[in-house]
């Protein structure tokens, strides 16, 4: 019989970066369903069906349910919390002594709420003597974080929601918004404006589609395409030299470095006109209030750090930043992204401090009440740096939280190889079948989102509240519970004894805001949260904003300490694998649909999502390609890289030009193709262009 609720509260959404509002129904205190929450600032009612389907992967039978730990026969075999503990602290311990404290790492994750990073954070680097530590951000988000540090002196993506609601041109490059933030596109569907939307993407997405201008650029020729609009913008006078002059550092040096990217030169290499250049130009000169939205087609990419940068050049040098329907603003992907940059205490030290500074060691571990020593003075590596350690034999431990790396890594194989290299690896998860806990020797069950409580903070940087609405199965435990645990066991836990509870955690980030950008101290606490429907940061103590929906930088005052924003330009520089007679297509990799989440981990245990989705993997390809190699529609082909090839149905269609085929990035095979390359900045994995070859199976 259906069951009928006896109470309603609300939480955020766990999958995507928007942070949409839900109403949990619940029966005796368990959720037995939701709807999304009307009176919530982000979603305003709505939900896209990732966030209907919230519950279900919580109840999927393949949830871990107690630990996991390899046996001699090489199987993984059920034991109590104290032997997987016990074995957990002796293994990596013994790791440590025999090669030294750097030699055991971690993997955090974006999907794990905000004091539970913080906890972790604190617990490998100060507690447990780790110096390399880094999150699936990396993969993410990384590019906007170094792009916004340089131009504005701190992480800071300017803008609220609204400011989709409210531009009069609407700039989105690499960013299917539609299908990858489709409550994000909802709100831009609610402009009044009749914005004109200018979509940068090589292949016609059905954002593309929807836009009123579709720019299908050469891939990863965007770098050029801006200087060149730039270009246009400088020569024809449609610069905003007062907001220039009184707000920002190196704008000449920027104009003449971009006074070469003349529009023959910019269309041929953007494969655009030079009418497609001077109408885009025209466009940003003609709005009133222009925005600029970029996400992972800019972030996923060998140069992102530069191109973000080239975005936020546009927006400043046209005095777009700042007001209303304006800004360079940065799309998040996971739902705690935000969290991570700020308080995972992975890439810099906690709330925007630096390892490297013995002042802001001396200040986090005053207000921490810890001994300085215990806080490292370098920089952790980044991911692939971290990867490239187990190559090298450095890195010989390693612990994985809540991230499915064995699946979304670059160049998946390698990784699977040195995965096996490891003494030591520990993978915490709510699911004991992922591509990445099978491979380890040691499985720590989670509870998921919804099991436990704490907050996450969205893309526009409002900090959202998570209830326990459900309780996690068998033995399986909240990650900050599990945290305590290996404190406990490792002999640290006098140093985290104020660390008792996701809410005591929230008061000890409030303190290590104080005075940053992001300052949250006028925010109480989760009471406050939950009745404001989540608030952006800053919030510092003592705060009355009239609006709970703000905008930085409407005082034309930046983080850098001359409190202006800076321009930046580098020359930019070949694909890392361009394509040649033996490799002939570019792969292009993506989201696939607005019913999956990047692994599949959680999407592919609803049966309503996987309707929505072809179960077999598929590859965009255009009809005169088709034609050329003999292929119907839905045939078999094999899609082959230098790494490896893979099998995949052929969807024949206009989406793609010739010599441009598109995979969806939610299956398992797809990152078997893909070329391992890096910002050389930020980092992050660039999984958006690749050659490879295409034949009939
Ligand atoms: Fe959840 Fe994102 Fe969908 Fe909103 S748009 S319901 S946050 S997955």
């Amino acid at each position: 019989a259906r069951l009928k609720p006896d109470q309603t509260t609300t939480v955020v959404c766990g999958f995507c970066s928007t942070g949409c509002g839900l109403n949990v129904h619940l029966k005796d205190g368990e959720a037995i369903n939701l709807s999304p929450n009307t009176d919530y600032p982000v979603n305003l009612g709505m939900a896209c069906p990732k966030g209907w389907e919230a519950l279900t992967p919580l109840r999927a039978t393949d949830r871990a349910t107690a630990p996991l730990l390899r046996n001699a026969r090489g199987k993984l075999e059920r034991v109590e919390w104290d032997v997987a503990l016990r074995t957990f602290v002796d293994r990596f311990k013994a790791i440590q002594d025999a090669h030294g404290k750097e030699s055991v790492a971690f993997i955090s994750t974006g999907q794990i709420v905000t004091e539970e990073m913080a906890f972790l954070g604190a617990l490998a680097k100060f507690g447990m003597g780790m110096l390399h530590g880094d999150g699936n951000t990396r993969q993410c988000m990384a590019t906007a974080v170094v792009a916004y540090k340089e131009a504005f002196g701190f992480d800071a993506p300017p803008y609220t929601y609204r400011d989709f609601e409210e531009s009069d041109v609407v700039v989105l490059v690499g960013s299917n918004l539609c299908i990858a933030h489709p409550i994000m596109w909802e709100r831009l569907c609610k402009n009044k404006n009749r914005p004109e939307i200018l979509v940068v993407d090589p292949r016609k997405t059905e954002t593309a589609m929807a836009a009123t201008a579709h720019y299908a650029l050469n891939p990863k020729s965007d770098l050029t395409l801006f200087y060149g609009i730039a270009h246009i913008l400088i020569q024809r006078g449609w610069i905003d030299q007062g907001y220039i002059d009184a707000h920002t550092v190196d704008f000449e040096a920027f104009k003449a470095n971009v006074e070469d990217f003349t529009p023959a030169r910019v269309a041929e290499a953007t494969g655009l006109s030079e009418a497609q250049l001077a109408s885009f130009a025209e466009k940003i000169h003609s709005g009133k209030r222009v925005s600029f939205w970029w996400t992972m087609g800019v972030n996923q990419s060998h140069e992102g750090v530069r191109v973000a940068q080239s975005l936020i050049n546009l927006a400043l040098m046209t005095g777009n930043i700042g007001r209303p329907g304006t800004g360079a603003n940065s799309i998040t992907g996971q739902c705690n992204a935000m969290g991570s940059r700020m308080f995972s205490n992975t890439t810099g030290l906690f709330a925007g401090h630096d390892f490297t500074k013995e002042e802001h060691r001396k200040k986090i571990a005053g207000i921490l009440g810890i001994p300085e020593e215990v806080i490292p003075t370098r920089n952790s590596l980044a991911y692939d740096q971290i990867i490239e350690g187990i190559l090298k034999g450095k890195i010989k431990g390693l612990w994985i939280i809540a991230t499915n790396p064995a699946h979304s890594w670059i160049n998946q194989e390698d990784l699977h190889e040195l995965l096996g290299r490891l003494e030591f690896l520990v993978v915490q998860d709510m699911y004991s079948t992922t591509e990445t806990a099978e491979r380890a020797h040691l499985v720590l069950p989670a509870a998921s989102w919804a099991e436990k409580e704490g907050t996450f903070i969205n893309s526009e940087r409002r900090i959202g509240l998570v209830k326990k609405v459900a309780r996690a199965p068998g033995q399986a435990l909240a990650d900050f519970h599990i945290f305590q645990l290996v404190a406990q066991y490792w002999g640290c836990g006098e140093l985290f004894k104020e660390w008792k509870s996701p809410e005591a955690v929230f008061q000890i980030m409030k303190r290590l805001s104080k005075g940053q950008p992001c300052d949250i101290t006028g925010i109480e606490g989760y009471a406050m949260l939950d009745e404001r429907g989540g608030i952006q940061w800053p919030y510092p103590e003592g705060a009355a904003f009239e609006t709970n929906e703000r905008r930085l930088f409407e005082d034309g005052q930046y983080y850098r300490p001359d409190q202006k924003a800076k321009f930046t330009f580098q020359a930019p520089r070949q694909l890392p694998e361009p394509t040649d007679e033996q490799y002939p297509f570019t792969l292009l990799t993506g989201r696939g649909s607005s019913s999956q989440w990047h692994t599949q981990t959680r999407t592919k245990k609803s049966a309503v999502l996987q309707r929505l989705y072809p179960k077999e993997i598929y590859v965009e390809l255009s009809p005169v390609d088709a034609k050329k190699i003999g292929i119907e529609m839905n045939e078999w082909v094999v899609i082959a890289s230098r790494r490896a090839e893979i099998k995949a149905r052929a969807f024949v269609t206009n989406s793609v030009k010739p010599g441009e085929i598109f995979v969806p990035m939610h299956y398992e095979i797809t990152n078997k193709l893909t070329f391992p390359a890096f910002d050389q900045y930020s980092r992050q994995p660039s999984y958006k262009a690749c050659a490879v070859k295409v034949r009939r199976e």
